[in-house]
């Protein structure tokens, strides 16, 4: 039921929310109206009661035989998949209203529990695949978690959402705390900071908030952007930044964009930020994206041998789920929990109808004249220019933009956009979407224009 239940939950409060907050409980029981769940802090809990317990109710009665009118949480810490900080500041934390036995595996962190976000086991370097668009930070990240003078502080990710950015943070502190066991790693996202810094307020212990974060080794702040226009919470962080930036411990921030990009950010910090080393994830490419559907579905395989998976079905999705690798592994899952229930191979066709929402949704409203407009508009050239004749340069390497854009914000075909772009043929279109491709993943400057063009079609 609960597993039935998150699919939906991951729809309706977004992946972020989901895997920040969701993810990391556990149902324990269904009864009398009242839905039991295991949680690793405190913090998780008050948060999932005050913002998600409408949509969880909604979604245990929907799919669940018992109407549930309450949610109750207990606090299981799950040791060792957490971050550390301050040994020895664990509180006693309990829900009054809860009585579930905690499961044998309870030991009390020598951590605050509810200070650290829980770590993804399955967010490793082992599990990232590399390819072209983040092999950069891929390298930066194995770097920074090695430890020892690496010469850059801090280390800033940035990139679309769904491209990996928390999986590499998560992979860091993995791996640099098992060559480092007595380090303290704290990973948490800037919601997280800003919600620990206005407690602290609250409850006037500023300065254990302080010393709190000033005692670690290393320190990741994940969506800093949160931040931006939130003016004492981005004071508190830049001095917490510089006094560990002071003392030669490591940082990693990440963000969904560059920090002179951030709106609403201070610019010293924004200057502060590019003192380390800024890599950005570029929009996934065909072949990382068949890569990762790859090495999943090797996954896969090995918890079930027996499911089979058609010719064709792996590139269709790399081609047709572009965005976000998060919702590409999401159709993946799906496709697997399908071939497995029903033992029966899957198909192109079967894969379609399966997925027939998710294909939709990646379908955004968006039309090649659309896109032709935007992009005409960006580049200054004649809209009819776009369909025209014209091979120089200025001309022909934004209609090849226009042509990417095409292929991968709408569900058009090759020869159905080659007709919209004056009659071209399919092979043409192929060449310019590989084309900007490969540009986009050695230019940056490209890669830019390509992310800024997509979020204005979007709006
Ligand atoms: P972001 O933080 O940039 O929004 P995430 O790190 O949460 O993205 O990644 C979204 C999902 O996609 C995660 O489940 C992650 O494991 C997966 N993912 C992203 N990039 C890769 C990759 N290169 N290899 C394997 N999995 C990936
Ligand atoms: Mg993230």
């Amino acid at each position: 039921i609960w597993g039935q239940a998150c699919v939906e939950l991951e729809k309706s409060v977004g992946p972020n929310n989901f895997n920040h907050w969701i993810k990391p409980l556990r149902l324990t029981a269904l009864e009398d109206g009242v839905a039991r769940f295991a949680s690793p802090t405190r913090f998780v809990s008050d948060w999932v009661n005050r913002h998600f317990a409408d949509d969880i109710m909604g979604q245990l009665n929907r799919v669940g035989p018992s109407s549930i009118e309450r949610l109750r949480f207990e606090v299981v810490p799950s040791a060792p998949a957490n971050g550390r900080a301050r040994p020895g500041a664990a509180r006693p934390e309990r829900d009054d209203a809860a009585h579930a036995t905690p499961s044998a595996a309870t030991v009390r962190p020598k951590v605050r529990p509810d200070l650290c976000a829980p770590l993804d086991p399955r967010y490793t370097f082992g599990n990232f695949v590399v390819g072209k668009p983040n092999e950069l930070a891929h390298a930066a990240a194995r770097r920074v978690a090695e430890g020892g003078p690496v010469g850059f502080n801090p280390l800033f990710l940035y990139g679309g959402v769904g491209l990996g950015k928390t999986h590499l943070m998560h992979a860091i502190a993995h791996d640099y705390q098992s060559r480092h066991p007595s380090a303290q790693v704290l990973y948490l996202s800037a919601e997280q900071f800003m919600y620990r810094f206005v407690q602290a307020l609250r409850e006037s212990s500023i300065m254990d908030f302080k010393s709190m974060f000033r005692n670690v080794n290393m320190l990741m702040v994940d969506d800093v952007q949160f931040i931006a226009g939130k003016d004492s919470t981005q004071e508190e962080f830049f001095h917490t930044f510089n006094a560990l930036v002071d003392q030669g411990k490591q940082i990693v921030i990440s963000a969904d964009r560059a920090p002179a990009e951030i709106k609403g950010l201070e610019e010293r910090i924004k200057s502060r930020l590019s003192c380390g080393l800024i890599v950005d994830l570029h929009p996934t490419t065909y072949e990382l994206r068949l890569g990762i559907l790859q090495s999943k579905t090797e996954a896969f395989r090995r918890k079930d041998p027996e499911v089979r998976i058609g010719d064709g079905v792996l590139e269709f999705l790399a081609h047709r789920i572009s965005t976000n690798v998060r919702v590409l592994e999401g159709a993946l899952q799906r496709l697997f929990a399908h071939a497995s229930l029903l033992r029966r191979e899957i198909t192109l066709e079967v894969a379609q109808e399966c997925l027939a929402d998710i294909l939709r949704t990646n379908d955004r409203k968006v039309s090649i004249d659309d896109i032709q407009r935007k992009v005409a508009e960006h580049y200054n050239i004649r809209l009819a220019d776009m369909i025209g004749p014209k091979r120089s340069r200025n001309v022909a390497r934004p209609r090849q933009i226009a042509m990417y854009l095409s292929k991968q914000m709408t569900s058009r075909s090759l020869p159905d956009i080659g007709r919209r772009f004056g009659g071209r043929d399919h092979t043409t279109i192929m060449h310019g979407v590989r084309k900007i491709e490969e540009l986009s993943v050695e230019d940056n400057g490209l890669a830019e224009d390509i992310a800024m063009l997509k979020r204005l079609l979007q709006a």
